[in-house]
């Protein structure tokens, strides 16, 4: 599966905001957007803004969130054809079919600094479904499943790390986790208001439908 291997930071900037690509860099302030809070490239800085068409704002709506969950256009695109299948609304099954992925419920449950890192600790065999080893990151998580870290990787300072930081900063509503036994249980799927109110999926609907 292609991989983007570009500098992660580059991505924010180019979106303008703050995807959290980097872990605990992320909330630091050697946060790139921080420090250089325009476009990256020669022109960056000096083009002036434009006002973006429709199709313009729809477009970098939908790479955002592409970006923001690690996926190539082919995987996203996967994505919302799911959702556009599934009976409800859209947009929002669209991201609820993303917060499901297991590299995302990783992160969510504080066990990695960010999705990347998830997707490496599921890739080694660090991550339990159901009792059961998976190494899928895209593997779908169904509500009320369990997720179990490896006694190894607890042992792993980065792990640590992303566990207390995220303890700190507080998890989601949307999940129930136990730090003592590294278990986490996906309790429900996030509603609409319980996730990030600057997306606007309405907005990658309309660049899909087209
Ligand atoms: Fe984005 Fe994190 Fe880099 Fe800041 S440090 S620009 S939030 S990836």
């Amino acid at each position: 599966m292609a991989r983007y291997l570009e500098a992660k930071c580059r991505l924010c900037r180019r979106e303008g905001e703050k995807l959290f690509l980097k872990g605990g860099k992320c909330y630091s302030n050697k946060c790139a957007i921080e420090r250089r809070p325009f476009a990256p490239g020669m022109h960056g800085q000096g083009r002036r803004p434009r006002r973006a068409s429709d199709y313009g704002l729809q477009l970098r709506e939908k790479q955002k969130v592409k970006r923001l969950y690690g996926l190539q256009e082919k995987q996203f695109r996967a994505y919302f054809q799911d959702a556009d299948r599934m009976s409800g609304v859209t947009g929002l099954n669209l991201l609820q079919l993303l917060e499901s992925r297991l590299d995302n419920v990783v992160y969510r449950m504080g066990f990695a600094s960010s999705r990347s890192e998830a997707r490496q600790l599921v890739r080694h065999k660090h991550i339990q479904l159901e009792g059961k080893t998976v190494t899928i990151p895209s593997c779908n998580v169904k509500e009320g499943a369990r997720l179990t870290l490896a006694n190894k990787a607890t042992e792993h300072l980065r792990v640590k790390a992303s566990i207390e930081s995220a303890a700190q900063r507080g998890l989601v509503e949307w999940m129930d986790v136990d730090v003592a036994t590294n278990q986490g249980v996906y309790r429900q799927m996030p509603a609409r208001d319980q996730l990030d109110s600057s997306i606007h999926e309405q907005l990658i609907v309309e660049l899909y439908s087209k």
